[in-house]
């Protein structure tokens, strides 16, 4: 496929698909453009939604298309628009937000998560305190569908913290000054690009660097014109040899780079096994970290992995990883897809835990429809208001 041409499937338009589920009753209504958005309704659809519930529940949900300042390129793929679905679960008068940002790497799309939402009953959501019942319920339907899996269980723990009246991170034991400093992420381009980027950029201490198409070292020596500050490169399953890929790592230890990710394609872990008896860079795994059981197997190739509440399905998945890569001696990284404020400020929740922040989703994007955590030059910067603490912006 086309690079350039690859643009997410989905939803072309902003809609909101509104459904309340109350035995076979649904509705929908147009939720109104914002100024200067896609005032297209030909891509209104009707999701055909039926969910049961006990009539003390609603779950709604919206597809929204998030658009990029800049067109975001990695080593497989190109785009200017991500469709997501955001969620809002409502019980006991408490309103509780979550957010799937469905990825073509994982075979995700906003209908895959649509379907997924279909085939939930919502009874069982009806007490969220029960967060290890709803992820055995959730994975019960499908061994798939994490981004869908995540915008649940995230809304789930929204509603907990506005229950108990705490903010997230406090509900999981972490300290919020510890949050780290989260990179900020420059897509693959033409030099003329990066430099611009990169001088944008400006305020970040730490950028994270895409590469693993044949221009690498014209990308590296790009932003190195510009700036000294510490990179951290990833590949993105790019480079298909282990030769390749020493070659391409020995050459970035040169140029200040302090960890690479995902050098080469997530099956090879054979391969990576000899890349890191190899070289003195930190391996972090990304692609390759598919569950928490993958843990140990990765901990014999890699030094550290990136969790996503997106591809490992929500935040109590995430916290469990974060314990099984402890007890194996990992680092972490916690990174994202494009997401808007909901998922990033979820993620942001669970910061204080984590070595590496790679939390800049929202930062990259131009209409984020929710306030939530702050990026502050990078520093994350949670609120102390109860549960994720975000606020929609309509
Ligand atoms: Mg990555």
């Amino acid at each position: 496929m086309n690079r350039r041409k690859f643009v997410a499937v989905g939803s072309a338009g902003l809609f909101v698909a509104k459904v309340w589920a109350s035995g076979s009753a649904r509705w929908m209504e147009a939720f109104g453009d914002r100024e200067g958005e896609s005032k297209s309704r030909d891509n209104f659809s009707n999701p055909q939604i039926s969910i049961k519930e006990d009539g003390k529940m609603k779950f709604d949900f919206w597809r929204y298309d998030l658009k990029l300042k800049h067109t975001f390129t990695i080593s497989r793929s190109s785009r200017d628009v991500v469709p997501v679905v955001l969620v809002k679960f409502e019980k006991d008068g408490i309103a509780a937000y979550g957010e799937a940002s469905p990825n073509a790497r994982y075979n995700e799309t906003s209908d895959t998560v649509e379907n997924f939402f279909k085939r939930v009953d919502i009874e069982k959501l009806s007490d969220p305190f029960k967060l290890e019942y709803i992820n055995d319920y959730m994975d019960s339907i499908s061994d798939h569908d994490s981004s869908a899996k995540a915008a649940i269980d995230i809304a789930m723990h929204d509603w907990i913290g506005k229950k108990v009246g705490i903010p997230l991170y406090k509900y999981f034991g972490g300290e919020k000054s510890r949050t780290p400093v989260s990179t900020f992420t420059i897509g693959i381009d033409t030099p003329d690009v990066i430099i611009q980027k990169v001088k944008e950029a400006a305020d970040y201490p730490v950028l994270k660097i895409k590469v693993g198409l044949p221009n690498d070292d014209e990308i590296i020596k790009a932003v190195r014109s510009v700036t000294e500050k510490p990179l951290r490169v990833d590949a993105n399953e790019g480079w298909k040899s282990k030769e390749e890929a020493l070659e391409r790592i020995n050459w970035l230890s040169t140029q200040n780079v302090e960890l690479i990710e995902q050098p080469m394609p997530a099956a090879q872990i054979h391969d990576v096994r000899w890349l890191r008896e190899r070289v003195k860079m930190p391996i972090v795994a990304d692609e390759a970290v598919s569950s928490m059981y993958s843990i140990p197997e990765l901990a014999t190739a890699y030094d550290g992995i990136n969790i996503k509440l997106q591809k490992n399905g929500g935040l109590l998945k995430a916290r469990k990883m974060i314990y099984a890569a402890r007890v194996n001696r990992m680092k972490i990284m916690l990174g994202c897809m494009i997401e808007s404020s909901v998922g990033i400020t979820a993620a942001a929740q669970i910061s204080p835990l984590v070595d590496w922040n790679d939390l800049d989703g929202n930062v990259l994007i131009s209409n984020d429809p929710f306030k939530g955590a702050a990026n502050d030059k990078g520093k994350i910067v949670l609120n102390d208001e109860p549960g994720l603490g975000v606020v929609p912006l309509t």
